[in-house]
């Protein structure tokens, strides 16, 4: 009798990204799918060789994808888009392709499926489309020949897939559709229970379903709906053992359900759920306990390595809670688990060499996580001794972060104890401090203005790698900036624009940028995490109390202001953005952080102004998708949220205009906190649903300036005048003249310079037009 040690799922794109450089050559034509699929093909090898190595007793298969493994799910079930032309039979690489990119050849002309956020990851699946008569079957034989590709190999795998309730919540309904999309649920049981059956009939003993929206609010027809589909799943196998995987939150009200399932083994997330997400901190023996009551006579596989931070286990506290399990279920009854796939966590640690020694000794990435896992189910099933070197090291480590004076920093500790409330507020209401910013800025109606980045160019990546690989010294790298920063104005002085910006040449991301001058901030060269498709990212590592040594924009923005007379805008990163897209230290409250990260903002705030900017602006792109998975938990979060923001944005005299800028369309959730942050004015994207996204602004009747973005920047289109002109007398049917900016929806780095000179000549055109009409 022993605990078995499992794994959820494994990074796909490769330890170093070989799935991306394989896909990208592919589109580009220059490798065949019969190519790509080989490479595909290693890396499952590899990847299944790795978990093999280290005994795990369950190692999944069907967790790799050639870009999403929504995407594949939709393939699998046959639910198809009709745009694409499917007419049936195995979803062929093209039309997989298409699904995921688009396709433009010729006049064949087929936009990509919607892109959205993997629940409160940084992680985006492709939106399942359910259309009026929906129906489903199998399309695809991909979780087959991966099963039976791993099996080829003498390795026997766990197939995972997400289950019915999940995906019929993360889609939409389209065309017309009407419906309650949990009406689809036992539609797509048939299939589920044929691949159940296939995959039995092949040799599989256990098959993973994941079903992260148990940790959602569920309304009760998902509720009913999934108790009906997973009593005739049960069935579907006789034989095949079912792991039910819940994760990225605790269940709470959801937890009877999950648990009345007839299912054979119920996973659940123990690092989440008990404080590390943005939510009520729930601890994790309470969760366990709750999970021990409930659990019957099915096993459970605890969720205890973190599957979502880069943090090394503290592998006694977890024993301790493991051997709580097992006193309790037996050791059969218990398995070990990453909280949920280890597909948002970095590949490797080992080759991180220019991360500090320290620092590196804290970490684990996924294949260091699956030591851990390894690890701990030794040390359960052969005692403590076996394992005693580990034991040791992990111990150590705990003591070195509790006490590392690169951690705690006593100057910041006291910072944030004299936090004032004063420090949160500006000194006058909005009413009062606008007609002094209009005398002191001076600028015409319907001021026209720019996001912040401008084209980053071949040339300004190849000079600032050159600088970092330390062949361009600083002065020189310092000269070029400038001239780019000498063009980006010389080109806004031309168009004729209102309130200028630098061009954020100097900078390569606008959290990396940031967090490289703050302390507390460990950056890896190569841990690279999956966003979509071919596209990661690294998350800076926030290890430590973040304090600012130095100005961090103050000279880039104060020399651009030296070649303009008209007004510049500061460009900072917000607090709640530079949280959310880091991994975050595990060792105190979120909060904590991002409060740290806005004082330090605000002392940049501080000094710009006192530099002679005039209006600065503070980035929010995060702040939404931050949002708790829970909505009890949103006001909570909301509330920080607005909080830290005040706190970075509220340095400033009456005199001095903050700004911020949120991209994304939602706001009916969120305006009473958009209300609140209480930024003087705020651009926002909404040129895509035709200035639909104002109405919760008017509903609210917010009263601050607000500049709706005109046009789509995502898109290499230069919109005409005459489409502005529209989209503009639309806003001013809604907002007063006195409220109203003109930009685009977002920054315009991703653009070539000459799409970007004749879509902001147009703006100001449309401008002008509509000014003549006030
Ligand atoms: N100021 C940033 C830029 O213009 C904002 C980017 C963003 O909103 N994502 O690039
Ligand atoms: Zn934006």
């Amino acid at each position: 009798m022993s605990v078995r040690s499992t794994n959820l799922g494994f990074p796909r794109i490769g330890a170093r990204r070989e799935l991306k450089q394989a896909l990208e050559q592919h589109w580009k034509g220059a490798l065949s799918f019969h190519q790509l699929e080989q490479i595909g093909a290693q890396l499952r090898e590899r990847h299944w060789r790795l978990q093999q190595a280290r005994g795990l007793d369950h190692i999944p298969s069907n967790d790799f994808s050639f870009y999403d493994h929504i995407l594949d799910l939709s393939c699998t079930l046959g639910c198809v888009p009709r745009r694409y032309g499917w007419t049936g039979g195995p979803v062929d690489a093209a039309t997989y392709f298409a699904m995921a990119r688009g396709r433009q050849i010729g006049r064949d002309d087929v936009v990509a499926m919607e892109m959205s956020k993997w629940f409160d990851t940084n992680y985006h699946y492709l939106v399942p489309e359910f259309g009026p008569d929906q129906t489903f079957r199998l399309a695809s034989t991909k979780v087959f020949d991966e099963y039976a590709h791993a099996r080829s190999l003498g390795i026997q795998t766990r197939p995972a897939i997400v289950g019915p309730l999940t995906y019929a919540m993360i889609g939409k309904t389209v065309d017309g559709a009407d419906y309650c999309r949990s009406s689809l649920i036992p539609g797509l049981v048939p299939v589920y229970a044929e691949i159940f059956e296939r995959l039995r009939s092949m040799g599989a003993d256990w098959v993973q379903i994941d079903e992260p929206a148990l940790s959602l609010d569920l309304p009760l027809p998902y509720r009913e709906a999934c108790t009906a589909a997973y009593a005739q799943l049960a069935t579907a196998a006789p034989g095949l053992r079912i792991l039910l995987a819940t994760y990225f939150d605790s269940l709470r009200d959801n937890a009877p359900l999950a648990f009345s399932l007839p299912v054979d083994a119920v996973h659940i997330d123990l690092c989440r759920g008990s404080g590390q997400a943005n939510t009520e901190s729930n601890d994790l023996e309470r969760l366990l306990e709750e999970a021990l009551a409930l659990v019957g006579s099915k096993t459970l596989s605890l969720g205890l390595i973190d599957g979502r931070n880069i943090w090394r286990n503290d592998l006694a506290a977890s024993l301790k809670h493991i051997e709580w399990a097992v006193a309790r279920l037996g050791a059969d009854r218990v398995m070990i688990a990453p909280s949920c796939s280890l597909l948002h966590t970095p590949v490797d640690l080992e080759g991180e060499d220019q991360l500090d020694r320290q620092v590196k000794r804290w970490l684990a990435f996924a294949i260091q996580k699956l030591d851990e896992i390894a690890t701990l189910a030794k040390g359960v099933n052969r005692g403590r001794v076996s394992i005693a070197a580990a034991l040791a090291e992990s111990d150590a480590v705990v003591e070195d972060r509790r006490t590392s004076a690169r951690i705690h920093d006593p100057r910041v500790q006291q910072r944030l104890r004299d936090i004032a409330p004063s420090m949160k507020a500006r000194s006058s209401s909005f009413v009062e401090r606008n007609p002094v910013q209009r005398s002191v800025l001076n600028l015409p109606l319907l001021p026209t203005t720019t996001i912040g980045s401008f084209p980053q160019t071949a040339v300004i990546r190849k000079a600032r790698a050159a600088f970092k690989r330390g062949e361009m010294d600083e002065a020189e790298y310092r000269d070029q900036m400038r001239a780019e920063i000498r063009d980006a104005i010389d080109r806004q002085h031309r168009l004729g624009l209102d309130v200028l910006v630098h061009g954020e040449a100097e900078r390569n991301d606008m959290v990396e940028y940031f967090g490289e001058q703050l302390e507390g901030f460990a950056f890896t060269g190569n841990g690279w995490v999956q966003s979509y498709g071919s596209r990661c990212v690294k998350p800076p590592i926030i290890f430590g109390d973040v304090s600012r040594p130095r100005p961090m924009t103050v000279e880039w923005t104060t020399y651009a202001q030296s070649l303009t007379r008209k007004v510049m805008k500061g460009m900072l990163s917000g607090p709640i953005t530079i949280l959310q897209w880091s991994f975050v230290r595990d060792d105190q409250p979120r909060r904590m952080t991002s409060r740290q990260i806005a004082l330090a903002i605000r002392d940049e705030v501080a000094d710009l102004e006192r530099a002679g900017i005039r209006i600065i602006q503070i980035d929010e792109a995060a702040l939404r998708e931050g949002l708790p998975l829970r909505r009890a938990d949103w006001k909570r979060w909301l509330d920080g949220a607005v909080d830290d923001f005040r706190l970075a944005a509220c340095a400033v005299e009456d005199r001095t205009q903050i700004h911020t800028h949120m991209c994304y369309s939602e706001f009916n959730d969120i305006m009473p906190a958009i209300a609140a942050m209480d930024a003087d004015v705020i651009s926002i994207e909404t040129s895509r649903s035709h200035m639909q996204l104002l109405d919760a602004f008017v509903d609210w009747r917010y009263p601050n300036e607000i500049g709706p973005g005109v046009y789509d920047i995502h898109s290499a289109r230069v919109p005409t005048v005459d489409e502005m002109v529209a989209l503009l007398r639309k806003a001013r049917s809604v907002l007063t003249d006195e409220q109203l900016w003109i930009n685009p929806d977002c920054g315009l780095k991703t653009r070539d310079w000459p799409e970007v000179e004749q879509a902001l000549a147009n703006m100001v055109a449309a401008a002008e037009v509509v000014r003549k009409e006030s």
